[in-house]
This record gives structure tokens, C-alpha cells and sequence, in this order.
């Protein structure tokens, strides 16, 4: 597939577009080339396991460089919308996934030790790799684990009652107010 970035780094393509599922990120990172446009849900199966809904596609960035040591570099923005169980009135909430990455090229996992610790790895043994998996897991990193709607907007408010009184059974009984006690005596 001709992707039509690559060709003219200053003419960005529309967000509206497909990012390209393969690409040869070492040869990216040479050219400094900056790839924009969105991942279908089909392409998200990780995701879509992960969550109620995916709601539209995601949207990514990601710029290819090298940085002042030579070491190719990928630094990315991600962000799609997907519904949750909130766990507080077990109904949907729709929700907006924020990753912000910097990952470091290297040929295997040997070279792991040499990734500065501002970088996370990208394993690419052959030239070819993944794009859109590699967006899928940098978004994943970013699923929280447990989801609440806004109070105001939440059905569910009995258990936030339960959780308030636990907690302050748990402060009656904490062995550190019994050892201030102690010292107070
Ligand atoms: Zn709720």
C-alpha cells in the first residue's frame, strides 16, 4: 500500500484517514515522518474484549524521529472513547482514553537494557511492525481498572454510603490510634 505521507512529510493527511496497519518504523524514524488518522474498532480486538463498547475509532499521532543520540524514536498520542461499567451503579459510562508514549526502537529484546529510562521498548526484529497493536497496547496501559460516573450523574449511591461507614470503622479500629494512645498515656 502507497500511504500518501510518505511521500511529503509537510502534507499532513487528513485525521480522518486510516493510519496504515504495517509500516517499517526504522525507515519512518529516519525520514522524521509524522503519521496522523484513526484505528477502526475491528482493528482494536484487545480492546473491544476489554470493555463494554468501543464508541467511534480511535485517533492517533505519532511522530518518528531520531533523537540526539541517533535512537529512533516514536512519540505518540492516542485517545478513543469507549463504555465501562461504572462499579458503583453497574450501568454503562462512556469514558475517553488518553495515552501519551514514547517508545525506543530496537531490534531485539536483548537491547532492552540500552532503552532510556524516558522510553518504553518496541521490539521490531524484522523491518515490518504492527502499528495498529502497538496503539492498542499504549491505550490498554491507560484503561483504568475500576470506572465511576460523575456523582451528580450516577444512580448508584448506596454503596458510596457503605464505603463512607467502613471507612470509619476502619479508623476506630487502626493499630496506629492505639499506639497513640499508648503514647499518650
Ligand atoms: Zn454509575
Amino acid at each position: 500500500m502507497v500511504f500518501p505521507l510518505l511521500c511529503a512529510p509537510n502534507l499532513v493527511a487528513s485525521k480522518n484517514m486510516s493510519l496504515p496497519a504495517q509500516i517499517d518504523p526504522y525507515k519512518l524514524a529516519l525520514q522524521g515522518i509524522l503519521l496522523e488518522g484513526q484505528v477502526a474498532v475491528n482493528d482494536l480486538p484487545r480492546l473491544s474484549s476489554s470493555v463494554m463498547a468501543v464508541s467511534g475509532s480511535l485517533k492517533a499521532s505519532i511522530q518518528f524521529e531520531l533523537d540526539e543520540s541517533r535512537q529512533r524514536i516514536a512519540r505518540g498520542k492516542a485517545s478513543v472513547c469507549v463504555d465501562v461499567v461504572c462499579q458503583r451503579c453497574l450501568d454503562a459510562v462512556n469514558i475517553e482514553l488518553k495515552a501519551d508514549f514514547a517508545l525506543q526502537l530496537i531490534y531485539s529484546e536483548d537491547q532492552i537494557a540500552n532503552v532510556a529510562a524516558n522510553y518504553e521498548p518496541w521490539v521490531v526484529v524484522d523491518r515490518m511492525a504492527d502499528l495498529n497493536s502497538v496503539i492498542e497496547d499504549e491505550v490498554l496501559l491507560v484503561l483504568p481498572i475500576v470506572n465511576y460516573h460523575r456523582a451528580e450523574d450516577c444512580t448508584g449511591d448506596t454503596f458510596v454510603e457503605k464505603v463512607a461507614a467502613k471507612g470509619e470503622e476502619a479508623v476506630v479500629d487502626s493499630p496506629f490510634n492505639v499506639l497513640k494512645q499508648l503514647k499518650q498515656q
